[in-house]
């Protein structure tokens, strides 16, 4: 990688947005790679029942696998469950299988159960630069074990009708968590995907976005983008299936104004929209 700087302690993001399709996965599983690739250690939590970041990361996640599920439910050390990414030097997943759709139930009579991941992450030893959370589409207890867990929100909002609508309701809930379970907790990034900057509806819904939120979003947005959907049936990122392509250069990018975000050093405006 090209040695941006690293944070001081691990940064754990929550990719959350409880609007199914928006690029949650995506950007979870291209950020995690560009930001490894820029010569960072990375943790990719799936939190997903679907497992989707699983499979797009080349993660084995069979039912026998031992996964989040056994870390949630069972009290399984983080430690037992995760995976190197094949190809992707510094890059690790712990993978979701299809028992994560019965956790969100099976949660519910736990000690401890908002908790559960937090507590599994402050055990973990490992080193790591970063941790990434990808989110199921809901706010149930498996999001609201990510937002304990993490001190930062990262939300996708991809560039269409209705973008912000919903958004309320998961914002409210970061304010909740806040002040009862997490008082670190904060939206500290919102990336725009899927734009189209040829249409008017998506400069439209981005320039409403950058009013509503400000700083927190991101200069560079991700481009709508063959490449990067046709990744994850290859297990792969866009980052290793086509690294010149405009997707793989936007989530790069992206990755490094999070990194320098992160240290405190203003982005340099020229390099935004890289491929948008
Ligand atoms: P979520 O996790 O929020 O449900 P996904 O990340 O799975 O959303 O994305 C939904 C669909 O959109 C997937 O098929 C994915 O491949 C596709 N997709 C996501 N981002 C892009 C993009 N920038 N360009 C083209 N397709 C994309
Ligand atoms: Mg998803």
């Amino acid at each position: 990688g090209e040695g941006l700087p690293r944070p001081d302690q691990t940064r754990v993001m929550v990719v959350a947005n409880q609007k199914g399709g928006v690029g949650k996965t995506t950007t979870t599983v291209n950020l995690a790679a560009s930001l490894a690739l820029h010569g960072a250690r990375v943790l990719v939590i799936d939190l997903d029942p679907q497992g989707n970041a699983s499979t797009a990361l080349g993660v084995d996640h069979h039912a026998e696998v031992p996964s989040i599920y056994d870390v949630l439910v069972e009290s399984k050390p983080l430690s037992e469950i995760v995976q190197p990414v094949p190809d992707v030097e510094g890059l690790f997943c712990a993978p979701a299988t299809i028992d994560l759709a019965g956790a969100e139930i099976e949660l519910v009579s736990l000690v401890a159960r908002e908790s559960r991941l937090q507590r599994a992450i402050q055990a973990y030893e490992q080193p790591l630069d970063y941790i990434l959370i990808d989110c199921p589409p809901s706010l149930g207890l498996l999001t609201v074990n990510a937002l304990v867990a993490g001190a930062e929100v990262l939300i996708p909002i991809q560039c269409e009708y209705y973008a912000l609508e919903g958004l309320g309701q998961l914002l409210r809930n970061v304010d909740l968590v806040r002040g009862h379970l997490n008082p670190l907790l904060h939206v500290s990034t919102i990336l725009l995907t899927m734009y189209d900057g040829r249409t008017r509806l998506a400069s439209q819904v981005a320039d409403e976005v950058r009013n509503h939120f400000g700083d927190e979003v991101l200069r560079t947005s991700i481009p709508r983008s063959v490449r990067i959907s046709e990744a994850p049936s290859y297990g792969q990122t866009v980052l290793t299936y086509d690294p010149g392509s405009s997707g793989a250069l936007s989530y790069f990018e992206a990755a490094r104004e999070i990194a320098l975000r992160g240290v405190g050093v203003r982005y340099d405006v020229q390099h935004a929209h890289v491929g948008g």
